[in-house]
């Protein structure tokens, strides 16, 4: 079983508990305009151009981004961090793009994982068909679930797909308590007015059972990733998210019951 990824990140510890590795697979339903990772969104291997300086002068390098793997070379890269998901309580994550894009691929690579022992988490936007979240279920420790906009056509303009599928896959985690950890992207003018937060605050409320939020204030560090793949980023470039807005937003979320983290 072959599966196409994109990259391999040791020591990652914004990714779940503990000390972890993330599995990145290439191919995503949706095309947020923040997205950090443009380069996940094309199913296929695609080419990318490097800026390198030698000798004080600047060449362009191109580089694939994507490789075919099948599901033993990447649990031999899995292997090698072994001893610190151990001490850590960590694991590995695997994320994209879109891991739900390649649902057999993921279920295989899932269930190997378990095979060993590691705990597992699933980075995901939701936008998969119920079968292959279902597919992933008893392979799945944790799932760390994108939440971008509760209104359907707000979704649709910033993502390119509508939110009902995203929220129907949530409302089947959450009726079957699995673990589950919120990630919002705050996104200024798009999803972090008070009245959107109050809105996906009710929502999560009304799940019962999901009490972890993780909170992504955006920033425009992947700019240059778009300008290396000749692809348009569509928002405006800025530095650090309003500090002030942030508080008030995690307030909110504590002030329900939730548990807040900012960042990963
Ligand atoms: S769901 Fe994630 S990977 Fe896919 S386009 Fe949006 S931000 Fe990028």
């Amino acid at each position: 079983m072959k599966g196409i990824v994109f990259d391999i990140k040791r020591f990652a510890v914004h990714d779940g508990p503990g000390i972890r590795t993330t599995v990145f697979l290439k191919g995503c339903p949706l095309q947020c305009w923040w997205c950090h990772n443009p380069e996940s969104q094309n199913m296929q291997p695609e080419v990318c151009l490097k800026k390198i300086s030698l000798d004080g002068m600047c060449y362009d390098k191109s580089e694939i981004i994507g490789k075919s793997m099948t599901v033993d070379e990447v649990i031999i890269e899995l292997d090698k961090e072994a001893v610190f998901y151990d001490e850590s309580d960590g694991g590995i994550t695997i994320g994209g793009g879109e891991p739900l894009m390649q649902p057999k691929f993921l279920v295989q690579l899932l269930k190997s994982c378990k095979e060993k022992g590691y705990h597992t988490a699933v980075d995901t936007c939701g936008y998969a068909a119920r079968s292959a979240i279902e597919s992933i279920l008893a392979y799945t420790d944790l799932y760390l679930y994108d939440l971008k906009h509760m209104d359907d056509h707000i979704h649709r303009k910033y993502t390119g797909t509508g939110n009902k599928l995203i929220l129907e896959n949530l409302r089947l985690l959450a009726s079957q308590k699995r673990n589950v950890i919120i990630r919002i992207p705050l996104i200024p003018g798009v999803n972090d007015d008070e009245k959107h937060i109050g809105e996906t605050i009710s929502f999560l409320k009304s799940l019962g059972h999901i009490r972890e939020v993780h909170l992504l204030p955006y920033h425009s560090m992947a700019t240059q990733k778009y300008r290396r793949l000749e692809k348009e980023f569509k928002l405006p470039e800025s530095g650090k998210y309003d500090q002030e807005k942030l508080k008030i937003i995690e307030k909110s979320f504590i002030e329900n019951g939730f548990i807040v983290s900012i960042g990963g």
